[in-house]
């Protein structure tokens, strides 16, 4: 098995030889990890594609979601609509062990206003590291054009941060192929979508944007941030 601390450069050179396609890629992670690959959702558009994809492969797929407790109803709305669409799939909502009230009152209120990647490394990465204990390897929806620092992201990455495989099937998609694949498929999606918002994260922390040409805008708006930690070595 292909792992964090048995990289293998020629192995993977090999499978990409033949010049793999995103479902090529699915079906070989869930051959190589089985039951030990989870699929990281953030219930955006893409995750809702490979959701779609992934039922196709393994209809019990562990599928986590990181359940900040500051998503949109209309996020939580889309997670109960998708478990009765794909009832096999074992969908856990993975929430942090501090609730707000306590990092309120340790870390002081909307700590997202102020320290955004504390509370990003709380609400998220923790709870990631912890999700995928019992894993070898991640899916993750990255796709190559949503920003600069993904535009390097290739099917299978060792990725340095949680010691696993990361892999990420969707990096030649465009926003158009996603969108198109939801019609096509007539899968449901965020509102929100439709409303301003091209990237959907925690409330706080997400704005509508005039120009959805960057499929991540909106996102940290007014900072630096453009990440929320679980994609940076
Ligand atoms: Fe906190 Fe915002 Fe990160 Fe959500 S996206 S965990 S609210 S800083």
């Amino acid at each position: 098995m292909l792992t964090h601390d048995k990289w293998d450069e020629k192995r993977i050179a090999s499978f990409m030889n033949n010049q793999p396609d995103y479902l090529d890629v699915l079906k070989w992670a869930y051959q190589e990890y089985q039951d030990e690959i989870v699929y990281a959702c953030s219930f955006g558009v893409e995750g809702i594609v490979l959701i779609d994809l992934i039922s196709k492969v393994n209809k019990e797929a562990k599928i986590i979601f990181l359940d900040t407790g500051l998503h949109f109803p209309e996020t939580y709305e889309l997670i109960e609509e998708v478990k009765n669409r794909y009832p096999s799939l074992k969908i856990n909502m993975i929430k942090p062990k501090n609730s707000l009230e306590d990092q309120a009152k340790w870390y002081g209120e909307e700590l997202w206003k102020h320290n955004p990647n504390l509370c990003c490394h709380m609400r998220k990465v923790v709870p990631l590291q912890e999700g995928l204990a019992d894993a070898k390897a991640w899916i993750s929806g990255l796709r190559r054009e949503q920003s600069l620092s993904r535009s390097k992201t290739e099917y299978i990455n060792k990725d340095d941060k949680f010691q696993k495989i990361k892999v990420c099937p969707l990096i030649h998609w465009t926003s158009e192929d996603i969108m198109t694949y939801i019609q096509l498929n007539k899968l449901p999606y965020n509102p929100l979508h439709d409303k301003g918002y091209p990237s959907i994260g925690c409330a706080p922390c997400t704005k509508p944007v005039s120009d959805q040409k960057d499929s991540r805008a909106g996102r940290w708006a007014g900072l630096s941030k453009t990440e929320c930690g679980l994609h940076e070595s």
